[in-house]
Formats: structure tokens, sequence, C-alpha cells
């Protein structure tokens, strides 16, 4: 079974512009799964779905084979996660570590655990020395990681990261692809990324789906679609 799925999925803004219009989708256990395309392709808005931030126009989204509803969406977001692509969007506690602590605390973690994990997520992702910091005095590439730490310490099965490597410098861009390349392995964690950088794509993705107008124009493995690179 899949673990993420799509089929038909529509959906129009204000029920004006049809943003996505059929998209079928589909990722496996520890797939890692690149979506490209220009600005405006719909990126964004199926990203928001995959987690049931915003509801099909028509269609639908399956997580374990299980369509997305009300009944389900504490379940669904603990086994998908998604780090945004401005950060800003997803930092606002005190302190670095009690960004990263707010997502175990909301699944209702005992104190001990959420401890290992904000440690262990710190440790991932070298931000140890970042700990005590005010998240939003950190530099773009900090608050990134910070943003990625914050979702990894809710142990998604799904990470969903859009535009990962935006507003980082080639050396940021450099330790990403690595830790990226790493969760399939370790974690069992599937890894969904949007990106416009198509030099990105061979260096971590494994499958790639081509996004146009809100449809899907190509997909496949990403030798196939960008020959032996
Ligand atoms: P293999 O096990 O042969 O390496 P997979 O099981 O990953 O390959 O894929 C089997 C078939 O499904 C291939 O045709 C592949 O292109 C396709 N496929 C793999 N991943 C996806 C995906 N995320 N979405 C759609 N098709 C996929
Ligand atoms: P991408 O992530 O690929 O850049 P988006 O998903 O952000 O693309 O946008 C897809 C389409 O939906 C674009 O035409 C965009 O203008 C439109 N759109 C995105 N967000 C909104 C919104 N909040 N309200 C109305 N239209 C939107």
């Amino acid at each position: 079974m899949h673990i993420l799925e799509t089929r038909n999925l529509k959906y129009s803004y204000n029920n004006d512009i049809e943003a996505l219009k059929g998209i079928n989708f589909i990722a496996g256990r520890k797939q890692k799964i690149a979506i490209i395309g220009a600005n405006g392709a719909g990126k964004s808005t199926l990203f928001k779905h995959f987690n049931g931030i915003l509801t099909p126009s028509s269609g639908e989204v399956l997580v374990h084979g299980e369509p997305i509803s009300k009944s389900n969406l504490k379940e669904i977001r603990k086994t998908v996660g998604i780090v945004f692509q401005n950060s800003d969007d997803q930092i606002f506690s005190p302190t670095v570590e009690e960004d990263i602590a707010f997502g175990p605390t909301n699944l209702g973690l005992d104190e001990e655990t959420i401890q290992h994990r904000v440690n262990e997520t710190l440790r991932l992702l070298s931000i140890e020395h970042l700990r005590d910091r005010v998240p939003h005095h950190l530099s773009g590439g900090e608050k990134k990681r910070v943003a990625i730490a914050g979702v990894l310490a809710m142990e998604p099965q799904v990470i969903v990261l859009d535009e990962p490597t935006a507003g980082l410098d080639p050396r940021g861009v450099k330790d990403l692809i690595g830790f990226l390349n790493e969760l399939p392995e370790k974690y069992g964690m599937t890894i969904i990324f949007s990106t416009h950088s198509v030099e990105l794509v061979p260096e971590i993705a494994d499958y790639v789906y081509v996004l146009d107008k809100g449809a899907i124009v190509a997909q496949g493995g990403v030798r196939d679609v960008f020959g032996n690179e």
C-alpha cells in the first residue's frame, strides 16, 4: 500500500482559478520524490493537501490508504510533517529548544521522551549550540534547520519540504543534501520535496514529478527523466 496518494485531486482557490487539475500522485515507503515546476505550478497547493491544511475541491488524498477526514486529521499530522518554504511561518517559540519541543508536546508525549527527541534532533541537525537562542534572531539557514528539527521531532513517516534550499548558501545546500539522503535508510522515512533548482533533483531524489499549471506533465525515475547524470 502506498503511504501517500492523491486521486484525481482538483483544487480551486475561491472557486476561480484551478490550481490543481486532477493530480494522481503516489509515494511509497523510503522513497525520495522531487516535485519540480515553475513558480505558480501548484507545488505548495499540492503539499498543503498532504496533511489536510487544504481540502480538495474534488478527488481524494489518502494516507496509508485512508482518505483524510476531520476524524483522522490528528493522526495524519503525526504521519506527514511539512516544512514550509518560509521558516518564519513555522518558528514562534522564545527559544530554539522550546520550538522543537512544541510538536512533541502537542502529541501529548511525556517530558522524558520530549527531551530525548529535542536532544536527538538538535544533534542530527548540528544545532546544539543554538539550543537557547531566539529563533527569530537566527540566520535563514539556521532557521531552516530549526524548522526541520521541529518537524522531525514529531517522528513523521513522511517529511514534505517546500523549496528546502531556498535562501541557503552553497555550504548549507550541501549539508542539507547529505542530511536528507540519510533519512530514508536511517529512519525509514519518505521524503517529498519541491524545487525549481533542477540540478538538485538527482542529488536527492529517486523519482520525480514535473508539474505545470496544476497538472503533472511528466514523471519517472530520475535516470529516465534526467538521463544518466
Ligand atoms: P523498483 O522496485 O523496480 O526499483 P519501484 O517499485 O520503485 O521500482 O517502482 C516500480 C514502478 O513504479 C516503476 O515503473 C516506477 O517508475 C514507478 N514508480 C516508482 N515510484 C513511483 C511514484 N512515487 N509514483 C508513481 N510511480 C512510481
Ligand atoms: P508553486 O508552489 O508551484 O509556486 P502555488 O501552489 O503557490 O505554486 O500556486 C498555484 C496557483 O495557485 C498559482 O496560480 C497561484 O497564484 C494560486 N494561488 C496560490 N495561493 C493562493 C491563494 N491563497 N489564493 C488564491 N490563489 C492562490
